[in-house]
Parts: C-alpha cells; structure tokens; sequence
C-alpha cells in the first residue's frame, strides 16, 4: 500500500514540474548532493550535514525520481522513510 502512494505521490510532483530529474540539490545551500540525502517535505532533498532528516542513498532516490517506481531498489525500511515524508504533506 504505501508503496502505491510513493508512486502516485511521485507521479504528482513530477506533473507539477516538482520532481527534480538529473542532480539532486540540496534546499540548504543549493550545492548539488553527492552521497546520502535528506529526505524533506514534498521530497525536496538535502545534505545531511544541512538538515538532518529521513537519509536515502541519492543514486537510489535518483533512480526512484526517474522511474518512479519502487520496486527495484528501496528496501522496506527506505519506503517507511518516503511513505513518513510523504504524510508530512505536499
Ligand atoms: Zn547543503
């Protein structure tokens, strides 16, 4: 189920234009995000070191924005960390 929603919720931001595609950026400091990434509100990302939050490896977020489908690479414990994002709102 929440694996639907993160996939839906995707597909809305990416209609919105919201989705960011090619480098991931952080809120913070605009510097583009190399590693792990904050997971933040409507799944805007940053560093860790600017804003500790739900952290996601950025390749697998990538490739999440991309496709938008979970199914490949995020483990249980990542779809809990989008899904909590996800709840805080659009
Ligand atoms: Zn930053």
């Amino acid at each position: 189920m929440e694996r639907v929603l993160i996939e839906a919720y995707l597909k809305l931001l990416d209609f919105e234009g919201r989705l960011p595609k090619d480098e991931l950026k952080c809120l913070i400091c605009s510097n583009e995000i190399l590693d792990n990434a904050s997971l933040l509100r409507a799944f805007q990302t940053a560093h860790i070191s600017c804003i500790f939050s739900n952290t996601i490896d950025v390749n697998k977020l990538k490739y999440l924005f991309n496709s938008k489908s979970t199914t490949t690479l995020l483990d249980e414990n990542e779809i809990n960390k989008c899904f909590f994002t996800l709840m805080e709102g659009l």
